[in-house]
């Protein structure tokens, strides 16, 4: 069974963050979406909020349902701390999903990749592009629009503009 972990911030997941776990599924009989506390970043979702967030969303996508040949749901939602290579290591999964958006991302994957290669060179990190509709689509500028009142539904699931709105008092 092939299988990948998708770590990042998720702060909140966006369509962007989907389009890479759908077409991740198209690669890989299951992804583990990874929630990392990321002490260096301040959050507006705590990561428990994160997990729930996400789960709430991948329940609502038909394509996001089933079970691996071996049983087991195809998308499992999870939260770590510390170092990828190591939680790569407990779950038993060398294969690493990041999203690519415009060139923005290239340099800062690149490092990420490196590094992750250097500390256990049987992880591999594989970078997958999001559909051109959410190619722009990130945590903070969803975020800084519904910060200031503007209409971020079409960015994020529906499940997530809710949360969104109701976190920032909207
Ligand atoms: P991190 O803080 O680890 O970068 P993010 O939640 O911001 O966490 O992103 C997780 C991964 O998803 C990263 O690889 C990022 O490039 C990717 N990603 C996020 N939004 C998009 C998008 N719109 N298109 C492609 N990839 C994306």
């Amino acid at each position: 069974m092939k299988s990948a972990i998708y770590p990042g911030s998720f702060d909140p997941i966006t369509n962007g963050h989907v389009d890479i776990l759908r077409n991740g599924l198209v690669a890989f009989d299951r992804v583990v979406v990874a929630v990392l506390g990321n002490p260096r970043k301040s959050s507006l979702f705590t990561v428990d909020e994160r997990v729930q967030i996400i789960r709430e969303a991948v329940g609502s996508y038909d394509w996001a349902q089933g079970d691996t040949p071996e049983g087991g749901p195809r998308v499992e939602v999870d939260a770590f701390d510390g170092l990828l290579v190591q939680y790569a290591a407990r779950k038993g999964i060398r294969t690493v999903l990041r999203g690519l958006r415009a060139v923005a991302d290239f340099e800062y994957e690149l490092q990420m990749a490196n590094m992750n290669r250097h500390l256990d060179p049987r992880v591999a990190t594989v970078f997958i592009m999001a559909n051109d509709a959410n190619f722009y689509v990130s945590s903070s500028v969803v975020k800084e629009a519904a910060k200031l009142g503007g209409d971020v539904s079409r960015l994020v699931p529906d499940s997530v503009a809710k949360r969104l709105y109701a976190k920032l008092g909207r």
